[in-house]
């Protein structure tokens, strides 16, 4: 039954197809081209619905007419539904029909964003005709540097308060850790960071051989450096105010006016804190010498050789 009914509708389908096309005689046909082309020359938004229901015609030339007077409506007509009547047409069986949806398609730019990788597809295809290959280049790189363009002057938000952005807060919190932080959410986040740190000082559980208790295996490293090469030191002995910003530092050198930070850790939110310590030394002019995990193995080397340019 169902089988049955499927193959009725069917027939009733290509029936009205058929009669549809019977009915459409050569002057219907050019009648209908020369509104199509028309609606493209009136830059009235109003001509669009119109044209979404000529792109579905059965005459390849009022398709075709109708895609291009589209194309010419970008600007004027509401670039989504219009790229979504088009999209469909990049597979229409007559290849000037997909030629024409290609150009109008480059037309709404990055709003035709979403038809990229059909357009990849036809040009790729070993038996497209050349002229649609051409089209659909052309059009892939208005679009693609459409994108581009839209992409670079896209407002940016701070991640943390929602705040727009300014150019440069955007390509200094991007700088520093690839993250959208207004300026008073760096500083907030960097102040966060801080108190966490605060907590850390507790835990200093690992001893270097002078007695002095540290937090982590680097900084015992430091530790037994410096006393070897008999250099005085101050570990994390008090806060220092650094441009307004209270800054602790791991290791003070009285007789080099150096400071030593170990970076020890590699969360997000302690490189922020410490990309803006090391600015902030930076700002002020402070020496410093930063120390990563990385540089263990050859700690007692690097530090020397660090030491040895404020010697
Ligand atoms: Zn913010």
């Amino acid at each position: 039954m169902l089988t049955g009914f499927g193959c009725d509708a069917m027939e009733v389908r290509r029936g009205t197809m058929s009669r549809k096309e019977k009915g459409m005689n050569i002057t219907n046909e050019k009648k209908l081209a020369k509104h199509a082309a028309e609606l493209g020359k009136s830059a009235d938004a109003k001509a669009f619905s119109q044209l979404a229901e000529l792109v579905v015609s059965a005459s390849p030339l009022v398709r075709r007419l109708a895609a291009s007077a589209i194309g010419k409506l970008a600007g004027i007509a509401p670039a989504g539904p219009a790229v979504e009547v088009l999209h469909p047409l990049l597979r229409d069986e007559h290849p000037q029909v997909r030629q024409y949806s290609a150009k109008a398609l480059g037309a709404f730019g990055a709003d035709a964003k979403a038809v990229l990788p059909d357009l990849r597809d036809l040009y790729s295809n070993p038996v497209e005709r050349d002229y649609v290959k051409r089209s659909v280049l052309a059009a892939g790189k208005l679009i693609r540097s459409a994108v581009d363009i839209a992409e670079r002057q896209a407002i940016h938000c701070c991640q943390r308060c929602g705040v727009k952005l300014e150019p440069d807060e955007y390509v200094r919190s991007h700088k520093a850790f690839q993250r959208s932080f207004c300026n008073y959410c760096f500083d907030e986040v960097f102040l966060e960071r801080r108190n966490f740190e605060t907590k850390v000082q507790l835990q200093k559980n690992i001893r270097a051989k002078d007695g002095t208790w540290v937090q982590s295996d680097g900084e015992r490293m430091i530790c037994d450096i410096l006393e070897a090469e008999k250099i005085h030191y101050r570990y994390d002995e008090r806060f220092r105010i650094l441009d307004g910003y209270a800054i602790r530092p791991d290791f003070y050198l009285p007789e080099f006016d150096v400071y030593i930070e170990y970076w020890g850790m590699d969360t997000a939110d302690y490189k922020i804190g410490m990309l803006k310590k090391q600015q902030l030394y930076q700002q002020q002019g402070k020496r410093l010498i930063s120390l990563y995990p990385d540089d263990k193995p050859r700690m007692c080397k690097i530090l020397v050789e660090k030491l040895g340019k404020y010697r």
